[in-house]
């Protein structure tokens, strides 16, 4: 496989860890978490992976400025401007929402590390990004674009590696669960796991998208990241498991089975849980470990992504607080 540039930032490898307490409440499955909420930068997550690789290419060009785009409480725009920081880029991030609002949590973060903010419309966000990056180009600003949640080809190479990591760690679960949304993720997982030759599962709960979609948008990016990396395997959108039955009420809106999730996980683990993310893809988890879809004395890894942050959010807050 061809080496990729990489700027060091992450602690890796992220710990495996055993959820003995939370398996015997499911009376389910073995349970494992791989702690990627635990990478170290700025409170951690999934993106500073694909930032490790995202930067490296962005010093290679000659980049002085870091632009991307993410919803008000993105952990990627959090991420992305503390990488920024922490190798001396400037860091503009398009965010779709209200500009008067309160910062908190993520956002709260953002200001705090610097991060230049433009807001948007939800509906005018790529176009505004668009504007944003020619102007910071045509000022010599030497603006570099990091994807919509890391997710091109380069960013989702980091979860080849991340595959790679966790197998040796001396881990081979049956399955492994976590939340899928712009797809570089499972892209890396699932890319990984087949130039492995990897038997188990691997299992993306959507956040906020049709499984259709999100199958046919994973497999064009793990081909694309084969291709990088010059391995000559082709991934099918067949191959590509998605769960989209835990969508709820759209991308943010927590409902009782997120909260269910995110308190299960914090009282009998001691584990932290977002709102957005990894309390849907564990309350899909749960639902699935109740339903019987994985066998008595299977091992299910459930692969932490990060997001916690958005729990001091004004909006979640006092959701968790009842
Ligand atoms: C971005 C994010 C995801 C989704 O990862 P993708 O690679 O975009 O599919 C999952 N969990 C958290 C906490 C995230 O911030």
């Amino acid at each position: 496989m061809k080496q990729l540039p990489r700027l060091r930032i992450a602690h890796l490898p992220t710990p495996v860890e055993t959820l003995p307490r939370l398996a015997a409440i499911l009376r389910g499955p073995n349970l494992l978490v791989k702690r990627d909420d635990a990478t170290g930068l700025a409170f951690g997550g999934n993106k500073t992976r694909k930032l490790e690789l995202l930067l490296a290419e962005a010093q290679a060009n000659g980049a002085r400025t870091l632009v991307t785009t993410g919803a008000v409480q993105s952990n990627h725009c959090r991420q992305t401007a503390a990488a920024a920081a922490r190798f001396g880029f400037d860091c503009i991030l398009v965010l779709a929402g209200q500009p008067d609002q309160p910062a908190s949590a993520n956002l709260l973060l953002d200001r705090l590390l610097g991060a230049e903010l433009v807001w948007t419309e939800r509906a005018q966000r790529d176009q505004t990004l668009r504007q944003v990056f020619e102007n910071a180009w045509e000022v010599g600003r030497r603006p570099y674009l990091v994807p919509y949640g890391g997710s091109s080809a380069t960013g989702a190479a980091a979860y080849v590696l991340a595959f790679q990591e966790l197998l040796s760690q001396g881990v081979q679960p049956d399955w492994v669960v976590f939340a899928s949304s712009s797809g570089g993720t499972q892209a890396g997982l699932a890319l990984g796991a087949k130039l492995a030759g990897f038997r188990g599962k691997i299992l993306g709960i959507s956040i906020d998208e049709q499984a259709d979609v999100l199958r046919h948008r994973v497999a064009e990016l793990a081909n694309a990241t084969a291709d990088l990396l010059g391995e000559p395997i082709r991934l099918l959108a067949d191959e590509v498991l998605v769960n989209d039955e835990f969508l709820g009420q759209g991308y943010g809106v927590a409902g009782e089975a997120e909260l269910e999730a995110i308190r299960l996980f914090a009282k009998h683990e001691g584990l932290l849980l977002d709102p957005v993310y990894t309390g849907r893809a564990a309350a899909g988890l749960i639902a699935l470990a109740r339903s019987g879809t994985f066998a008595p004395g299977e091992q299910v890894l459930f692969w932490h992504t990060g997001g916690a942050p958005a729990l001091f959010a004004d909006a979640y807050r006092s959701l968790l607080a009842g």
